[in-house]
């Protein structure tokens, strides 16, 4: 048996009943701590006792998708550390402030609902996903009149990992963005009577910040206008309602962590390790990751373990020769089309000519010209994760291909023994997706199958692999996990996953999947790890389908 969904999803339930019902005795003690710093200069004790408080229940109410509740513990305890730190302008009368703050926290707390729980989905799969991965997560400012809607997005944008602050009014959002620190603004475009007022406030407030917040305007309206009208806003992007939450999550992504590319890998054989360090740093300078070896019989190694995406390598080396090396490394498959850039101080054209007969790909003249040297490196290097992200991705998703997949199994599988570290493997399958495509047509479940696909990278660790086995297969990779870790947090990610709606015509649909894990501490091989995946998807199922069943040490049954 597996750990179940539903039975967690009632635990978590439980806990933030409990949680809410305590929450006024909490305030009292934060009330005590800022009595107990009294007038005058505060002791320094008194001032950590109240700036842990706050940071407490920051974190516990987030988790608990009391957003409100825990923007303003924030500034709280932002307000306790800089007066900790003896940061704040003799000219603030922070005391009051910290009242005013410690007062708007019993207000909130005075009504918040109980039953209230239709946000609880989202953000406790956030809240997982945070105390898993430890992730700082990115404050999204939503303002969106219509409340339906805005608890809608925010529920869906939450489910990406997002923290949501939504706001109704547009004088409100104006308040909070003044002391607030939001990472990106969701601003819908028309508010009541006011056709472009939310570009007009965010025009205003862009004036006033001293700093830039990314805004992306949603509206129901698509004309040239309304986008001006956003532009001139400084708008990053405009989604016309029903918004496609996947594209939505994913430029919010892009926007708040401006991901940059993986720097090119480059193994650099020399014997000689002044020219190896050489070349090394000019191609760090030039943002590249390199790795050296000053002897070439080490080649075959590092290789498997550093993946190059290209290799430069000395002509003349004690042991074996640079055109040797380069035969004996093309003719291992996966090497068979890597780069090759000779460095030598040979002038014979005749030897040049050999070495390009040989699958040299360039041949430098030491001394090399830095801008030469990163030039060249550089046209080749990207030609090659070019042709190597084509045999390894899934044009659709952008995810591993099954082959490349296995690989990365059987790498982490041999990282995991030497680190004596454990490791799980999950395999994923859309449940009753031949109805999503009859019901909805082959688009929205292309649709289904990208956003699947973009939700496991965003919920993963860096480390974490995520391929799509076939059609609407997925497998994970997870390193340094335990049964039960991957098992709670693929849980939080099945959750969240059946909570995204997705648009279809006039209506919107939801979709599940189903999951199975197992642990390589039970099945000690890829193969018996697959198998037991497998098995365990198939019990998934025959169960009823939107479920994970984990197998393994730690799990019963
Ligand atoms: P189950 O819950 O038992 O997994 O039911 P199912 O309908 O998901 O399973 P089945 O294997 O019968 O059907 C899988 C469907 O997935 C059939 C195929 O049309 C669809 N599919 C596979 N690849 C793609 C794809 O790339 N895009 C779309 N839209 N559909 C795909
Ligand atoms: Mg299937
Ligand atoms: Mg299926």
């Amino acid at each position: 048996m597996g750990v179940k969904a539903t039975l967690i999803a009632t635990k978590l339930k439980k806990l933030r009943e409990a949680f809410i019902r305590q929450l006024p005795s909490q305030l009292e003690v934060i009330r005590g701590a800022y009595a107990a710093l009294g007038q005058g200069a505060p002791a320094k004790g008194a001032l950590d006792e109240l700036h842990r408080c706050l940071h407490t229940l920051r974190g516990a109410s987030a988790n608990f998708g009391l957003d409100v509740l825990s923007a303003i513990a924030a500034e709280g305890e932002r307000l306790a550390k800089k007066v900790r730190k003896g940061e704040t302008d003799p000219e603030i009368p922070w005391r009051p402030l910290l009242e005013e703050q410690i007062a708007r926290m019993e207000r909130e707390v005075a009504h918040i609902d109980v039953s209230q729980v239709m946000d609880l989905q989202a953000l406790e799969s956030v809240a997982a996903a945070e105390t898993f991965h430890g992730n700082e997560r990115k404050v999204v400012y939503l303002c969106e009149d219509d409340s339906f809607q805005r608890l809608n997005l925010a529920t869906q944008i939450g489910c990406f990992g997002f923290e949501v602050i939504s706001f109704g009014e547009l004088e409100q959002f104006r308040n909070a963005v003044r002391s607030g620190h939001p990472d990106i603004i969701v601003m819908d475009l028309a508010h009541p009577d006011r056709p472009t007022g939310g570009a007009d406030v965010i025009r205003e407030i862009r004036a006033d910040l001293e700093r830039e917040i990314p805004t992306v305007f949603i509206s129901s309206l698509s004309d040239l206008a309304s986008r001006i009208a956003a532009l001139r806003a400084g708008s990053s992007a405009y989604f016309v309602k029903p918004v496609n939450i996947t594209d939505l999550c994913t430029t919010l992504n892009t926007l708040t962590t401006g991901e940059t590319p993986e720097p090119y890998r480059i193994m650099i054989v020399d014997d000689d390790p002044y020219l190896t360090e050489m070349s090394a740093m000019i191609l760090q300078g030039a943002g590249m990751d390199t790795r050296t070896l000053n002897d070439p019989l080490g080649a075959l190694p590092l290789l498997f373990e550093f993946k190059p995406d290209l290799i430069l390598m000395d002509m003349h080396m004690p042991g074996c020769n640079g055109m040797e090396l380069a035969r004996a490394i093309r003719q291992i498959d996966a090497y068979f089309s890597i780069p090759i850039i000779f460095l030598s101080s040979e002038t014979d054209t005749d030897v040049q000519f050999d070495a390009r007969r040989m699958g040299g790909d360039e041949f430098l003249i030491k001394p090399i010209k830095p801008d030469h040297l990163i030039s060249t490196v550089t046209v080749r290097a990207e030609r090659m994760k070019l042709i190597r992200s084509f045999m390894v991705r899934d044009g659709m998703t952008g995810l591993f291909n099954h082959t490349a997949t296995k690989e990365h199994l059987d790498h982490a599988i041999e990282l995991a023994r030497r680190q004596g570290e454990t490791l799980c493997f999950a395999m994923i399958d859309l449940d009753h997706f031949k109805d999503v495509n009859d019901n909805y047509g082959h688009q929205a479940g292309d649709r289904v199958l990208m956003a699947l696909a973009r939700l496991l990278g965003q919920r993963l660790r860096k480390s974490d692999v995520v391929g799509r086995s076939g059609g609407e297969e997925f497998a994970v990779i997870l390193p340094a996990c335990t049964i039960l870790e991957a098992g709670s947090l693929l849980e939080q990610i099945l959750e969240s996953f059946a909570a995204i709606n997705f648009p279809a015509g006039e209506n919107s649909f939801n979709s599940t999947f189903s999951c199975g894990v197992a642990s390589l501490d039970t099945y000690d091989t890829a193969e018996k790890l697959y198998k037991a995946a497998d098995e365990a998807l198939c019990v998934a199922k025959r169960e009823g389908r939107n479920r994970v069943v984990a197998v393994g040490c730690g799990v019963t049954g």
